[in-house]
């Protein structure tokens, strides 16, 4: 804070409030806030919510508020006059305009600029809750390339439903998605699952993740993708996966401290390019993960920012054929000095699966 000249932090809905004291903020129209500043830290809370709080009075003080009593008046105390606060990204658009109306003179701007870097740079305990989350989707995978998830005549739903039901019972706290994409529906990245078959002879891509809660009771996100195929897949199918996989091995190879972040996304965007499919890779190669299941540090053209130590981000290249299939291979890692450790390493190949 200042280093950025903030004099106050204002942290509502969202991650950064988690992150930060291991209590999540109920989304109500009842005002949550953190007002951090240089001297002191309250949360302030509607009363009916106090009770959830964890308290760590060493941290932070408590400033319950009952249902007559104004929460943003509240907050504008806290800060004080023509402050410069940064709030949270996600706080409700509602709140900030009152309080930009009950104190006109504060100046306002992103929590993300302060949070941002910190979160992004992940410790020892958040490490090892990342390695659990993705350790948890790691055995799911195998199980959908042993073929112990059916998918021949389900649905992409039902299957998407069955992913779910495993990520919940592998420990995770709640899924946060499950897509399941048959055939031509593969083609597009963030496909919904619907109500289309499976069928013999095609390709299924999966791409899901949960949060999983630490000890603190903060959520730690998984996230990865496979693909397999229903039955032997066709020569050019194989061939395109080919050319995957050594996009995404390019550019985990390529994870360095110091490295940029868009020097990943070249190395696995190289690779699919010079096959002559450049122009089938519609996204970039990754996002960071910690709390959020998106966050910084993002691996895409553009971002000359350097990889560090306890950096966690997505390694997912993708080539996407329209209307007839598509292939997307996603592992996160945690950059070390010795490169990218994975928090998933279950088997990387376009698996055969039948039934
Ligand atoms: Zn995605
Ligand atoms: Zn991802
Ligand atoms: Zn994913």
């Amino acid at each position: 804070m200042d280093e950025s000249g903030r004099d106050a932090l204002l942290l509502s809905v969202g991650p950064d409030l988690p992150w930060l004291c291991g209590y999540e903020a109920m989304p109500l129209e009842r005002l949550t806030m953190m007002v951090l500043t240089p001297e002191s830290a309250t949360l302030v809370v509607p009363r009916l919510e106090a009770p959830r709080v964890v308290e760590h009075p060493d941290l932070f003080a408590l400033r319950p508020w009952s249902e007559t009593e104004d929460p943003i008046g509240i907050v504008a105390g806290l800060v004080g006059a023509g402050r410069r606060v940064a709030i949270g990204d996600k706080t409700w658009a509602r709140f900030l305009v009152e309080l930009m109306v009950a104190a006109p003179e504060l100046t306002v701007s992103r929590a993300t600029e302060i949070t941002g870097p910190l979160r992004e740079v992940k410790d020892a305990h958040e490490i090892a809750a990342l390695q659990a989350a993705g350790a948890a989707v790691d055995r799911i995978a195998a199980e959908l390339q042993v073929g112990a998830i059916p998918l021949v005549g389900r649905t992409e739903a039902e299957v998407s439903a069955d992913l779910s039901r495993r990520i919940l019972a592998e420990g995770h706290h709640r899924v946060n998605f499950a897509i399941v994409a048959a055939g031509e529906n593969a083609a597009s990245p963030h496909h919904e699952p619907g109500d289309r078959v499976i069928a013999a002879g095609e390709g299924v891509l999966c791409d899901f993740g949960g949060t999983m809660l630490d000890e603190y009771g903060v959520g730690y996100c998984s996230d990865i993708t496979r693909c397999v195929w229903t039955g032997e897949p066709s020569t050019e199918a194989s061939e395109v996966y080919a050319i995957l996989r050594r996009a995404h091995g390019a550019a985990v190879r390529s994870v360095a401290v110091g490295a940029s972040c868009e020097s990943i996304d070249r190395a696995a965007r190289r690779v699919i390019e010079e096959a002559g499919l450049g122009e089938l890779f519609i996204h970039r190669t990754g996002h960071g993960m910690g709390v959020e299941e998106h966050e910084d540090p993002y691996i895409v053209e553009g971002n000359a920012a350097p990889i560090r130590v306890g950096h966690c981000f997505s390694i997912e290249p993708g080539i996407y054929l329209p209307e007839r299939f598509g292939f997307r291979l996603e592992d996160c890692v945690i950059a070390t000095v010795a490169g990218a450790d994975p928090l998933t390493s279950v088997e990387a190949d376009l698996v055969s699966v039948t039934g």
